[in-house]
């Protein structure tokens, strides 16, 4: 049975910067969530950081860019967390790769989970085209991911690798 990768705020834990979750109402989530196919993680709480904790933005580009070192995660006091946030995406892998899964489904916007908006690292509440550390990862590593909006996506995707090839 494929199994998928899911921010665990998205699942009802309060663990986002601000002590709270933001739990997606989805049956077909919860169907997955029934079937055992979940695999919660919060790669920030994983990575080391507390609950709740500074809000964090990447600064000089996005979650690729800091993979390659060339951009940080800040918090909106300046406090370098990049450390942090690269070994919460580094353990991400890890637990989709214990479990097996091939697809993730992760909180847009965020530093960490985003998948194709981050903010811009000026703490204006402007988003920009990109990724989150941890979905930059998962994704050079063959981990297809969505975001909430996105399930009967990540639906269609399961189906397909769950097809057996003629
Ligand atoms: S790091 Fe990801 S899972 Fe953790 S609170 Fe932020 S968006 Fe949710």
């Amino acid at each position: 049975m494929e199994r998928i990768l899911v921010s665990a705020c998205l699942l009802g834990r309060p663990v986002r910067y601000d002590g709270a979750a933001k739990r997606v109402n989805d049956e077909i989530v919860e169907r997955w969530r029934a079937e055992g196919r979940l695999v919660s993680f919060c790669p920030e709480v994983s990575g080391g950081l507390p609950v709740p904790r500074p809000p964090a933005e990447i600064v000089g580009g996005d979650g690729s860019a800091v993979l390659d070192g060339t951009a940080t995660v800040r918090t909106d006091s300046g406090d370098d967390v990049t450390g942090a946030f690269l070994r919460g995406a580094r353990l991400a892998l890890e637990a989709a790769r214990g479990a097996g899964a091939r697809i993730a489904i992760l909180k847009e916007g965020s530093p960490s989970c985003g998948t194709i908006r981050v903010y811009d690292g000026r703490f204006a509440g402007t988003l920009v085209p990109g990724h989150g550390v941890t979905t930059a990862l998962l994704e050079r590593a063959g981990i297809r991911v969505f975001n909430e909006d996105q399930i009967e996506a990540a639906a269609a995707c399961l189906k397909e690798l769950e097809t057996p090839s003629p």
